[in-house]
């Protein structure tokens, strides 16, 4: 049989299906109708016909139902990484990797060459933030503006995220924000997991040297990494999991919010269990 596409555009298309994947997507449609236009769908969400989303980009919420207790699910304590060419073993204890400052991690990641993202970056994108904050958001990895800048989550999608920060009651300064690679994938695909062996245990040594009270992981493969799963994200998103003696959470992330703005109803549900573990009042809206 002739082949469909050239091996080029079948890998890049691979790519895109599986970054697409990441963000929760599984249903592809043609409109006949409009000159064969494909769409995407995200894949169903339980709670669809919750009230209008509550993060909008300038509307706070309006009020706050009461979360259910939290329930904790204890998954695997260390994910199988690979341990660091140099530095601390990945599988010492947490408590010993808190003793770590960011600022030496830093200086161990250097200009870093260890996987092949390396050649594509402009900036190493490290994470930004309080190195005490009680939170801290875990996201997959730099896109064009964060790699021009250094600086995680300044795009598009991170402005969406300060103001989810913000409607937490929080400033985006007194929590920590990173992601998973520390390096741009080529044309904003999902990171392969040589990638992702090779960067995540700086990911884990910040983490540890941060001693959040709660983790929230960002996007499908933020939550897969940490947690080692292979299980979609809408199977476990918005429960409380426990990782290395820390609470964490994994909820949609907000470049797939940009796309799907009703999911943002059930991000907030999930914001509002973290709100309510660091004990965090919604904040109260000045009169006009
Ligand atoms: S993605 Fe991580 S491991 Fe790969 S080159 Fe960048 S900093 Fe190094």
């Amino acid at each position: 049989m002739p082949e469909r596409f050239p091996a080029s555009l079948q890998q890049k298309i691979e790519d895109r299906l599986r970054y697409y994947e990441d963000l929760g997507i599984r249903l592809f449609y043609t409109d006949r109708g409009r000159g064969g236009a494909i769409f995407v769908a995200p894949e169903p969400i339980a709670s669809a016909s919750s009230p209008a989303p509550v993060i909008e980009e300038t509307v706070l919420p309006k009020s706050t139902p009461k979360p259910a207790p939290a329930k904790v699910v204890p998954v695997a304590a260390h994910p199988p990484l690979v341990v660091p060419p140099s530095g601390p073993s990945l599988f010492e204890s947490a408590d010993k990797l808190k003793d770590e400052t960011l600022l030496k991690i830093r200086e161990d990641l250097g200009e870093c060459t260890r996987c092949k993202l390396q050649k594509g970056r402009n900036k190493i994108v490290f994470g930004d933030g309080n190195p005490k904050a009680q939170l801290v958001f875990v996201g997959e990895a730099p896109g064009a503006d964060e790699d021009a800048q250094g600086l995680p989550f300044v795009g598009r999608a991170g402005k969406l995220l300060t103001q989810m920060i913000e409607a937490m009651g929080l400033q985006r300064s007194e929590v920590y924000i990173c992601n998973v690679v520390k390096c741009r994938p080529p044309e904003n695909r999902a990171p392969e997991p040589d990638e992702v062996a090779a960067c995540s245990p700086f990911l884990i040594r910040q983490i540890d040297s941060i001693h959040p009270k709660v983790i929230v992981c960002l996007g499908a493969t933020a939550a897969k990494t940490i947690l080692n799963t292979t299980r979609g994200i809408s199977q476990f998103r918005g429960e409380w999991l426990e990782w290395r003696g820390h609470k964490l959470m994994a909820t949609y992330h907000p470049a797939y919010l940009l796309r799907n703005p009703p999911a943002k109803a059930d991000v907030w549900k999930d914001l509002q269990k973290v709100m309510a573990e660091l004990g965090l009042q919604l904040p109260k809206k000045s009169k006009s």
